[in-house]
């Protein structure tokens, strides 16, 4: 789960991070609003979306020309024509694909004098199984320029989880960013606070780009983004408060209220699977056969009839799914319960894609029995290779049709 810039700065905060002051905006007068309680004389007006590259995105509606998704603003007036610019308007940035996304939230915060900008990070390396830092002298707004061309200077370490973050760890920053003196002991400081937040959330990713250093010396974080563990979510009802629906995927949401784990895809075969493994086991062999698939869709060990068929409302409601894969292995979950689900969804749903079915394990006979006698025109597969074969095959000649 992701949050916006203000609510990471405003959750940092808290922590003791150093950040200027600001206040989010829904409307234009809440921008000005939010204008006159800062002291200026420098303001800069943020657009909050769940992706970066806000500052050098481009409005859809604008023209090319038109400045970008983070502004500066010399006068409360200033702020007033930025804010009735962007609000409700389509920023595209390098994160956000071509669609784009629209505006509806402003951030309104103290410009500050900018003499250098770094790039510091903290998420967890699946790799080492620790929390990594990351750390680089060319913050801003090309890191994944210098990711790609330079990636020598980007530094990275990672904290033993047994001792926590020591002062070596501190030291070792500071030495990256090339900071020494009373700098270095502010980059020390922001580095124990931001390792606390992390921990403290239980956040899988906090990214600070730019930290920046002020024209009075003063180490600031002028860009967060805050992502977090949703298995730790149930320990933290006050980060579930900063989300924000508009943000995500509306089949997202619905299946997780049904407690499903669904990613949506760019394919066109939609997939029903139980079983992290045999998702992603599905998933590759449909594109072995020469298919896409067009979500991951694990119903879990112990799926009821009513989740299958949320399950498979859920994937008809993806207009660019063409056919339907479903590949169970009924163990905890019995094949007679998933085919009963599967005939009662595609009946309530009146289903008109092709749909293969491939179905393995406890009462593998009944269950096929109840697809067979459902007089749905429901296609059997013997095993996966069968399967994924039958479904690309369908799916190609919807295409053609
Ligand atoms: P994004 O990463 O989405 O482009 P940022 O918040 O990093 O958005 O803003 C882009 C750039 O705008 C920053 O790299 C920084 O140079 C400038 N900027 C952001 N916030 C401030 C601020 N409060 N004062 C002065 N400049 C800022
Ligand atoms: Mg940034």
């Amino acid at each position: 789960m992701n949050i916006h810039e203000y609510q990471a700065k405003e959750l940092l905060a808290k922590y003791g991070v150093p950040v200027p002051a600001g206040h989010a905006a829904m409307s234009v007068d809440e921008a000005v609003a939010a204008a006159g309680k800062l002291p200026g004389p420098l303001w800069v007006v943020k657009s909050q979306i769940h992706a970066g590259g806000r500052g050098k995105g481009k409005f859809k509606e604008l023209g090319p020309d038109a400045k970008g998704g983070v502004r500066l603003a010399h006068s409360v007036d200033e702020v007033r024509a930025h804010a009735e610019e962007m609000l409700g308007k389509t920023l595209v940035t390098i994160q956000t694909g071509p669609d784009g996304k629209q505006v509806q939230r402003l951030y309104i915060t103290d410009g500050v004098d900018i003499a250098k900008e770094f790039y510091l990070a903290l998420l967890v390396d699946r790799e080492t199984g620790r929390i990594a830092i990351v750390a680089s002298t060319e913050g801003g707004m090309d890191i994944e320029k210098v990711a790609h061309d330079t990636p020598d200077k980007i530094e990275t370490f990672t904290i033993d989880p047994a001792t926590g973050l020591m002062p070596h760890h501190g030291r070792a920053v500071a030495a990256a960013l090339g900071l020494t003196g009373d700098l270095a002991k502010q980059a020390t400081r922001v580095l124990a606070k931001l390792y606390d937040a992390f921990v403290g959330t239980d956040a899988s990713q906090i990214e600070i780009n730019p930290l920046a250093i002020t024209d009075q010396q003063q180490l600031m974080v002028l860009d967060a983004k805050i992502g977090f563990d949703s298995n730790a979510a149930f320990r933290h009802p006050e980060t579930e408060q900063l989300r924000d629906l508009t943000e995500e995927e509306p089949m997202e949401i619905e299946a997780s209220k049904h407690d499903l784990a669904y990613i949506k895809l760019d394919g066109n075969i939609g997939c029903m699977v139980n079983g992290a493994g045999l998702a992603m086991a599905t998933m590759d062999i449909i594109k072995l056969e020469g298919g896409e698939p067009a979500n991951f869709l694990d119903v879990g060990g112990g799926a009821s009839k009513e989740k299958v068929t949320a399950a498979f409302k859920i994937i008809l409601s993806d207009a660019s799914v063409k056919g339907i894969l479903v590949n169970i292995f009924g163990g905890i979950m019995k094949c007679d319960i998933i085919a009963e689900g599967i005939v009662a969804a595609a009946r309530e749903v009146s289903l008109n894609d092709p749909l293969v079915v491939r179905l393995e394990g406890t009462n593998v006979a009944e269950g096929k029995a109840i697809l067979a006698n459902s007089g749905l025109p429901i296609i059997s597969a013997d095993d996966l290779g069968d399967a994924a074969r039958k479904i690309v095959a369908e799916v190609k000649q919807v295409e053609m049709a």
